[in-house]
């Protein structure tokens, strides 16, 4: 399927590795001129020479997303964008007793705040050409609550309640806001939150893989391939009328009707 988006200009955040390089590997594929972002640089190096086999131009930025002076950088060095593609780590996981108003203070800065102000600087510009695409990486904890990432689950809550209002508000122009909503996925992400179960239980890592993929009707971890695959759907001509919603990949692991 052609997507229609070849020659367009993408900002992906966090994308040197795991989601945010699916999103980019498949955007590039469809023909997206890229500004990609992480804040290690050999890493973004690396994946920025791999997105350029798709011959597309790419721009790597090395900073972190998650302040003032990163996001300035980014976005200076982005200029015109019309895809914009939200992420940024994960905040760790812990328990409901532990967290301070600081550890809730920088997940709502890294998982909400930051989405927001990409989105702030970004949609004026979409909405006067009358068209972009905007997807913010989220979590299945939006759609049902992950216990040890109380963080997570604060955060991006209130990201979603913020594009549910504003999705509406820009769907006029031609502009589209969706979320995708992460089920573990075989990332350097999931590696951490296996090893986090190793040091739990004292369980091999081989182990706690097989037990949470008991736990996912699909039996497996998803790939950064196919997530980044309904990413660039999501940022083609096709979807123009999907305004708003949550979309779950996650292998059927949230156990809902809707
Ligand atoms: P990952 O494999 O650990 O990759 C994270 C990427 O983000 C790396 O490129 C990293 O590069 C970059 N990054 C991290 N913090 C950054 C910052 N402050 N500024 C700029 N770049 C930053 O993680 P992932 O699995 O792709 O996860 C992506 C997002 O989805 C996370 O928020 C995660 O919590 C969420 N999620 C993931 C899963 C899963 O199973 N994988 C499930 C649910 C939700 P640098 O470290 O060099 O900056």
């Amino acid at each position: 399927m052609d997507l229609g988006i070849k020659g367009k200009r993408g900002l992906v955040c966090a994308a040197s590795k795991g989601l945010g390089r699916g999103c980019a590997m498949a955007l590039a594929e469809a023909g997206v001129d890229l500004v990609i972002n992480a804040r290690g640089a050999e890493a973004l190096e690396a994946t920025a020479a791999d997105l350029r086999k798709f011959g597309v131009k790419v721009t790597a930025v090395a900073a972190d997303i998650t302040t003032d002076a990163g996001r300035d950088k980014v976005l200076a060095a982005a200029g015109v964008v019309d895809i914009l593609v939200t992420n940024a780590g994960g905040p760790p996981p812990g328990v409901w007793s532990d967290w301070t108003r600081e550890d809730f203070i920088k997940a709502l800065d890294a998982n909400m705040l930051t989405p927001i102000a990409l989105m702030k600087a970004l949609l004026p510009g979409m909405i006067d050409r009358g068209w972009g695409r905007v997807i913010n990486i989220t979590s299945q904890s939006v759609k049902a609550p992950i216990a040890q990432l109380g963080l997570s689950n604060a955060a991006r809550t209130g990201l979603t309640g913020y594009v549910a209002g504003t999705a509406r508000q820009v769907a006029p122009f031609g502009v589209t806001i969706n979320n995708l909503l992460p089920g573990i996925h075989a990332t350097d992400r999931a590696d951490a939150l296996d090893k986090a179960v190793v040091a739990q239980k004292g369980i091999s890592i081989e182990a706690a893989r097989t037990e949470r993929e008991a736990t996912i009707p699909a039996r497996r971890y998803g790939t950064p391939a196919e997530f980044g695959a309904a990413c660039a759907f999501l940022c083609s001509q096709h979807s123009g009328f999907i305004v708003g919603q949550n979309i779950l990949l996650d292998g059927g692991a949230t156990n809902a009707t809707l």
